[in-house]
């Protein structure tokens, strides 16, 4: 097709230009002519010479007067300039000197006596007005691309001029618009009175008025939120139509479970369970994201989903990021789930990467004879030799940790495809969430337990620090335990980090008649065990850490976190740590000492940080603060990218882009009827096949 012809086949694309196409990734000519310009300047208003301010973009025309071609001679040439072309323009208030380096061929075109247009930066040289390097045309040429209209400026690398990239541009839609195909079949434009694919293309690049160029964005916007959503319901059809394995919910069990718990559940949690049960017996596999912010018990109501599938004889994996929190999750789920008329503790069991080969083999066994009924582990249970007798639940936890690809290498371990859980402690805004993973049913659990203290959160800087020592002197002299948290395990000299093991000295001799731990992510997994463990039984009063210790440690008597160089975390990673310390009903003191001069950006993260606690508002914020590309990141929701669509910004687009989609797929959900014809041929090619896999 047209679409996938090769870059070197346009009109002035060789070789190199076509490699450097490539690193921008572009490779075909639909690649170059989706490339859109990334905002537009109005070269329509012309100013005049006397009107000219320093330093500000401006088209103006005039007569060349003067022009002169200087070659630098031989002894005097720099590497970089061999000439200099000057020419002098004039206009009825005034003029002005413009030069280009090394463009000696222009004194063949811009000839003295013709009207010119020029487009750049006006600046002040020996007194006088002088432009460098502007863009150009002669007037009498109408169809320039450079100047007198609306024109598109365009991303990119050092190798292209943006005179290049619209020229080329022009070239392609020339080939492109013979033979096009357009991607949004003509009901869904007539419905929405968008523009046709050629004029949506021609007023992207090339816009006679705002409103085409408008107009053409829209477009755009849509096609690339509807495709996103078409594939979105595509996977839910195709996940509706899996059999699934239909599990009996035993009343008696769940109040068995309940009556082990020493809290009694919220009525989130309650209402959140009662949805996820009702999943667990349909027909069809489960499918659900389960959102709630740290620490407001997402365990335990994914325990009562384990201890229900176990009970029907089937085997549960829950996947987890991290080696601690995989043992935290066995204790706990043993304390609720074993015992009488329950597990047995060998049924619970771990599997992470510092297991020994021998006991690593026996749970291969256990696993595949079904000994196993509960298996917590980290990225070792995505293992080829990992192999269940009848894996009927996956739950995973913390599942911003995973790639798409590998939460499914864990479904596909069932011989039937099993239920699953996914849970997230980044709650995004419920019409984001459901374009994104639409995919999937979503829950939400939307307060912690009551009794919960949100943090007081301090933001300080070094010459503070003392003060923070004393501070924590305090809470240790109460009996609390502190965490200290270093950006880095060791020092690094282009940088000035607090380091945690040069760090770690320090904060031993200031506070001597208390023991001070440390832990990181380069320890051994058993040292890191035993580290937490004497943490919990209070053996360490402060834990000098990482970050490590974001997810899912979960110790209620450390009440205070120290965060060093806070500004080189995230706003999610941050509010992970403090979710650290929330877990009790002691007050809680989160404490930033952050450097002196910081970028706006991490300013404005620490702000947010300092000023709340509700991990829906910093979600929010964060993703303003990034923008959803670099938010979701491709691999969590395995949706093609989103170049020009944003959507946080087109959220009105999205929600009609996400109707006319689950129509069309309700409707023919294997894209065979005529009139989707146009859909199904673009997303085979666009996606050239990868979107059934997922
Ligand atoms: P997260 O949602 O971050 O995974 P957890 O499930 O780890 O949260 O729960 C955090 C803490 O709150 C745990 O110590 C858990 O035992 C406790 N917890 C959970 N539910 C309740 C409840 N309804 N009442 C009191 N404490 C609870
Ligand atoms: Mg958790």
């Amino acid at each position: 097709m047209i679409q996938d012809i090769p870059l070197r086949y346009i009109k002035g694309v060789g070789p190199r230009k076509e490699k450097a196409f490539n690193e921008l990734g572009m490779f075909n000519m639909k690649d170059l002519v989706y490339y859109f310009p990334f905002r537009y300047e109005d070269r329509r208003l012309f100013k005049k010479i006397k009107d000219l301010k320093i330093d500000e973009f401006v088209l103006v025309k005039g007569i060349v007067r003067t022009v002169n071609l200087k070659k630098m001679p031989y002894f005097a040439q720099s590497r970089k300039v061999k000439s200099i072309f000057e020419i002098v323009l004039e206009d009825e208030t005034g003029n002005i000197k413009c030069n280009w380096f090394n463009q000696g061929y222009l004194f063949e075109i811009i000839k003295p006596g013709l009207e010119v247009i020029i487009y750049g930066k006006s600046s002040i040289f020996n007194k006088g007005l002088q432009m460098t390097s502007p863009d150009y045309a002669l007037s009498n040429n109408a169809k320039s691309l450079h100047a007198g209209k609306i024109v598109g400026v365009y991303r990119l690398s050092s190798e292209f001029s943006q005179k290049f990239i619209r020229k080329t541009i022009l070239s392609a839609l020339e080939v492109f618009h013979k033979d096009c195909l357009d991607p949004l079949p003509f009901n869904i434009r007539k419905k929405r009175n968008m523009p046709n694919i050629v004029k949506s293309l021609e007023d992207i690049h090339l816009p006679l008025t705002w409103k085409d160029a408008e107009k053409a964005r829209e477009r755009f916007i849509f096609e690339e939120l509807f495709f996103s959503q078409i594939l979105v319901y595509l996977r839910k059809a195709k996940h509706l139509q899996q059999k699934g394995i239909v599990l009996n919910i035993d009343k008696k069990e769940i109040n068995r479970i309940e009556k082990k718990l020493v809290f009694e559940l919220t009525s989130f949690q309650k209402e959140v369970l009662s949805q996820i049960l009702s999943d667990l017996s349909r027909s069809y596999p489960m499918h659900r994201l389960l959102q709630g912010d740290v620490g407001c018990g997402k365990t335990v109501v994914a325990a009562f989903a384990l201890g229900i599938c176990a009970k029907n004889g089937c085997q549960a994996a829950l996947m987890v990021p991290t080696e601690v929190l995989a043992h935290q999750h066995k204790e706990s789920l043993q304390n609720i789930l074993c015992g009488a008329g329950g597990l047995t503790k060998n049924s619970v069991r771990v599997i992470t990467s510092s297991i020994s080969k021998k006991d690593v083999q026996l749970i291969y066994k256990d696993l595949e004879e079904g000994k196993i009924k509960i298996i917590i582990g980290t990225h070792s249970l995505i293992q080829n030799n990992i192999k269940f007798k009848n894996l009927g639940l996956v739950v995973i936890d913390e599942q911003h940790k995973f790639g798409v690809a590998q939460r499914a290498l864990l479904y596909k371990k069932g011989k039937i495809y099993p239920h699953c859980l996914v849970m997230s402690a980044t709650p995004i805004p419920r019409s984001l969430a459901l374009s994104l993973y639409g995919d999937l049913d979503i829950s939400v659990i939307k307060e912690s337990p009551k009794g919960r203290i949100p943090a007081k959160t301090m933001w300080l800087k070094d010459k503070q620090r003392e003060w923070v020592y004393n501070f924590v002197e305090g809470m240790l002299n109460k009996g609390r335990q502190v965490y200290i948290i270093y950006p880095v395990i060791e020092e690094n000299q282009d940088e000035e980090l607090k380091s945690l093991k040069l760090m770690y000295g320090e904060i031993s001799k200031r506070f001597l008649s208390f023991s001070v731990g440390m832990f990181h992510g380069k320890m051994k997994g058993q040292e890191k065990i035993k580290t937490i463990e004497k943490f919990k039984e209070k053996k360490i009063d402060v834990l000098v850490s990482t970050t490590v210790v974001e997810v899912g440690v979960d110790i209620e008597n450390a009440t205070t976190m120290i965060v060093e160089n806070p500004e080189r975390f995230g706003l999610a990673q941050l509010h992970q740590l403090r979710g650290r310390i929330q877990r009790s009903t002691y007050q809680p003191y989160f404490i930033l000492i952050s450097k002196d001069n910081l970028s706006d950006h991490s300013l404005s993260r620490l702000e947010i940080i300092s000023k709340t606690c509700d991990g829906f508002i910093i979600a929010e914020e964060d993703l303003k603060l990034r923008g959803p590309g670099d938010f979701f990141g491709k691999m969590q929701h395995g949706l093609p990218d989103l170049r020009i669509a944003n959507p946080l910004r087109d959220l009105e687009l999205l929600k009609e882009a996400r109707i006319i989609a689950y129509k069309t797929i309700k409707e023919d959900p294997k894209l065979l009827k005529i009139q989707n014809k146009d859909i199904k041929l673009y997303v085979d090619a666009y996606f050239k096949g990868n979107w059934v896999k997922s």
